[in-house]
């Protein structure tokens, strides 16, 4: 083999994580152990086509090489999950138990024709951003690339196939460059889930060795930005990361990234009420979009009483966005999904507290 690959992180089996392989890598696992590389297709169609994870349900493979396959993986999601199903019926959020028993939570947002998947990176998370629970319960771990896939094929497994997915559950993606990446290119290849590459979007809160490392591998991602605040020199009163990634440097450099490809990209701004909502505040944020040549999204906050902040009005929140529609700048309200089982924006790490 050409390279090692990840095992389970709790170290109770020394077989090798499924989800965290390519398929190329699959089949060279499989060659290795003496099995024709074919019969790692057929396990890959009836893992990602048909949901089935137990090798001795796959018939058309042998029992001999269902036995070796059962060997050499461990397919296995999690320790346990629990899903809740919102009010309204359109979000669910799934809190996994990982074999560490950290946990990690992400979303499947419904919609009438298709499902997002909002996923998490890591668990908990080091940015410290001060209207997101995530932050405030802080930083455990990366999540491993098995342990990101895990978060799509158990959705798939309990009946939600999904199209889009959004980094923008627990964690900064770009922290988690390397896992973040190998399982994009699971997820996208075509023997797996064939996710469209347009269909995915990581989302950062500004961290700048990370998008200068997307512009040197060029890879090329819808980029979600969450700027918190436009004005430099109140960000890092809600954003502490502004003191080492500075924004006025930061659009710059994703300035110079959206020039290499036509992925889109998205200001998200979360409203806080006499926070940032101010006549300034929404001028700088109108012009960090012109600037950019970006869509912005609005997300009045998700309140929560670990939180100091709340969210503003509706009638503030229209006249807001009504303002930046004519000012000519794309501009969209996410209204709130799941909000009632603290799986809305920002509200991601309840299972913690
Ligand atoms: S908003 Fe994102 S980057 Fe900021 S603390 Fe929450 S999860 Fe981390």
């Amino acid at each position: 083999m050409t390279q090692s690959h990840e095992k389970r992180i709790d170290g109770m089996t020394t077989k090798q994580t499924f989800f965290g392989l390519l398929p190329e890598e699959v089949k060279e696992t499989c060659k290795d152990r003496g099995i024709p590389s074919f019969i790692g297709d057929q396990v890959l169609h009836w893992v990602y086509n048909k949901n089935i994870l137990d090798p001795a349900k796959m018939r058309n493979i042998a029992k001999k090489n269902q036995e070796i396959i059962a060997e050499i993986f461990d397919f296995s999601l999690f320790k346990s999950v629990s899903s809740l199903m919102s009010h309204e019926e359109n979000a669910v959020k799934n809190n996994c138990v990982l074999f560490d028993n950290n946990i990690v939570e992400c979303v499947v947002l419904k919609e009438k024709k298709y499902n997002t998947l909002c996923i998490s990176s890591q668990c908990g998370c080091p940015v410290d951003c001060k209207f997101c629970l995530t932050g405030v319960i802080g930083f455990k771990r990366q999540l491993t690339a098995h342990e990101i896939v895990a978060q799509v094929v158990y959705s798939h497994s309990i009946g939600y196939a999904i199209t889009n997915i959004v980094f923008m559950g627990m964690g900064e993606p770009l922290l988690n460059y390397e896992n973040v990446f190998k399982s994009i290119d699971i997820l996208t290849h075509p023997k797996t889930y064939n996710i469209s590459k347009r269909n995915i979007t990581v989302s950062t809160s500004g961290y700048m060795a990370g998008v200068e490392r997307l512009i040197k591998d060029e890879r090329f991602v819808n980029l979600a930005f969450s700027v918190g605040m436009a004005d430099p020199l109140r960000r890092e009163q809600i954003m502490p990361t502004e003191k080492r990634n500075p924004i006025l440097t930061f659009i710059k450099v994703v300035k110079e990234y959206q020039s290499m490809h036509n992925r889109k990209l998205t200001l998200e701004y979360t409203l806080l009420e006499n926070v940032n909502d101010s006549e300034f505040d929404i001028k700088s944020l109108i012009n960090l979009s012109k600037y950019l040549n970006a869509k912005i999204n609005l997300i009045n906050l998700n309140p929560h009483p670990k939180i100091p902040y709340k969210p503003i009005s509706v009638k503030k929140l229209h006249q807001i966005r009504d303002k930046i529609k004519k000012e000519k700048c794309p501009v969209t309200v996410r209204y709130k999904k799941g909000q009632d089982i603290s799986a809305a924006c920002g509200q991601l790490g309840e299972s913690y507290l």
